[in-house]
């Protein structure tokens, strides 16, 4: 694997998929995914059960490489034994490694979680920062992390970028881009700011149930006439 750009174009089921010639212009492909997403799933919201910021940092965290319904299943234990970032940097670390076990990257996640939660403390009053700079400064918080803390807790205009909203942006030609950064770049372009936070969800989730990365479900999909892709196999089909 020559670099992680190319990891993420391979994890993300797009590698091959590029792209074939659509009439439709950029603005309309937009058009007609948003009011699809909007008219089919007007409540899109994180999966992730969480009740204040702090709990909503920890979740993400805790998610990165693992589903949401896993981390669902632990973070009623961990917050009923840590319910503040004053608990939770002060806890063992061991404790806590028992808690989230079962879920992907334990030992890293367990440190990257008291750790950030030691700087809430020292640093931000116990509370979840809202400037970029200062969520990625944290001990496990990357980009995606950091809008997801953006757009969610605070409102602010962010698109976080997955392997989900990669493939699925790439899919239908709402981007053309190589790497996350890029996707991210263009999808805030071209959606209006005031829809930006349900369709972080409707991509995430258009590509976590039907628009999958092995085996799309485009007979379940109202997104047919305005996706490359889908144009592509259609053509291969002829
Ligand atoms: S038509 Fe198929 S490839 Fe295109 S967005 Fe829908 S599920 Fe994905």
């Amino acid at each position: 694997m020559e670099n992680a750009d190319e990891e993420f174009k391979l994890l993300s089921g797009l590698e091959g998929s590029f792209f074939v010639k659509n009439t439709m212009t950029l603005k309309e492909r937009y058009a007609k995914a948003l009011s699809w997403w909007e008219e089919t799933n007007p409540n899109a919201d994180t999966e992730l059960v969480f009740h204040n910021n702090f709990e909503l940092l920890i979740a993400v965290m805790l998610s990165a490489q693992c589903t949401d319904a896993r981390v669902n299943q632990v973070t009623p234990f961990l917050f009923k034994a840590y319910p503040d970032a004053t608990a939770l940097a002060n806890a063992d670390l061991n404790d806590v490694l028992r808690i989230i076990s079962s879920i992907s990257y334990p030992n890293a996640k367990a440190e990257h979680i008291c750790a950030t939660s030691k700087i809430l403390i020292d640093k931000y009053g116990g509370e979840v920062p809202s400037e970029y700079e200062d969520l990625l400064s944290l001990p496990g918080v990357g980009r995606k992390t950091a809008n997801v803390m953006r757009i969610c807790a605070f409102g602010i205009p962010a698109m976080p970028v997955d392997t989900h909203v990669f493939r699925v942006a790439n899919r239908i030609g709402l981007t053309k881009t190589t790497t996350p950064e890029a996707t991210e770049k263009e999808l805030l372009r071209n959606i209006p700011q005031e829809k930006m936070g349900k369709a972080h969800h409707w991509i995430l989730l258009h590509g976590r149930y039907i628009c999958t990365a092995m085996r799309p479900q485009c007979e379940k999909c109202g997104l047919t006439d305005c996706c490359k892709y889908y144009e592509k196999q259609a053509i291969k089909r002829k």
